[in-house]
């Protein structure tokens, strides 16, 4: 064992190690347990549009979509272990997941949709910052934070019907950075109904992007979009 690898271990004794979607104790170099790493199945997802089936649209401002999972089940409490600040395994997992999908030579950096700066003192980190850092670290590319901003806000946006959440992606910005010609890949812990990704895929061009193609670990599938806020809400109460 090399000093790292001690220090991880002796760590384990003190904070053992717990599965990134369902929470049972793992050993202290693993990410999922035996049952969460089985159950987990990549889901057929549309590589235009990141749902299934797929919705037809054809005037994305992203290029393409790299998702890993539908969003339910054991990718679903991956998430929302995630959400809840408390294990970062799932997104180690997601990042190798994408990175084994994702061309590396295809994309010049990460962009992870942003998050406002009070929300990320509130959880300790932006989930989709440690998705994208997760890729980057799988593929070798480096992970860009000031080309977007989010400004702050007081509604949970997974509170909001597609209606208030075309509007709530407003508070997304472009920094003023130029990328002229760069190939970015954006990055986002769900796709829901999309509108932040296209927000933000559109900002990304407005700044001279030549191409924005979108990384998700999961995406609402097979679900209204009101069952999904639904369900949501009585898991918060
Ligand atoms: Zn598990
Ligand atoms: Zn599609």
């Amino acid at each position: 064992m090399n000093r790292q690898a001690v220090k991880a271990w002796l760590l384990d004794l003190l904070y053992p190690n717990r599965c990134g979607c369902c929470g049972a104790f793992i050993p202290w170099n693993g990410l999922l347990c035996p049952d969460c790493a089985a159950s987990l199945t990549p889901a057929a997802l549309c590589s235009h549009c990141g749902k299934m089936p797929c919705t037809g649209e054809d005037k994305l401002p992203y290029s393409r979509v790299y998702a890993a999972y539908a969003y339910k089940d054991r990718a679903r409490d991956g998430i929302l272990s995630l959400k809840r600040g408390n294990n970062l395994n799932f997104a180690v997992h997601l990042g190798r997941m994408l990175g084994e999908r994702i061309p590396a030579a295809a994309y010049d950096c990460i962009v992870p949709v942003p998050m406002s700066g009070r929300r990320i003192r509130e959880r300790g980190y932006n989930q989709a910052e440690r998705i994208g850092a997760a890729i980057g670290a799988s593929i070798g590319l480096p992970v860009r934070q000031d080309c977007l901003i989010q400004r702050q806000s007081d509604i949970r946006q997974h509170d909001l019907g597609a209606r208030e959440r075309r509007e709530h992606a407003k508070l997304y910005e472009a920094s003023g950075h130029k990328l002229e010609g760069m190939r970015i890949l954006l990055c986002d812990d769900v796709l829901t109904t999309g509108s932040t990704a296209q927000r933000c895929a559109a900002l990304l061009r407005q700044m001279g992007a030549a191409d924005v193609a979108l990384a998700v670990g999961c995406s609402v599938v097979g679900k209204t979009h009101t069952e999904h806020d639904r369900s949501n809400q009585a898991k918060e109460k």
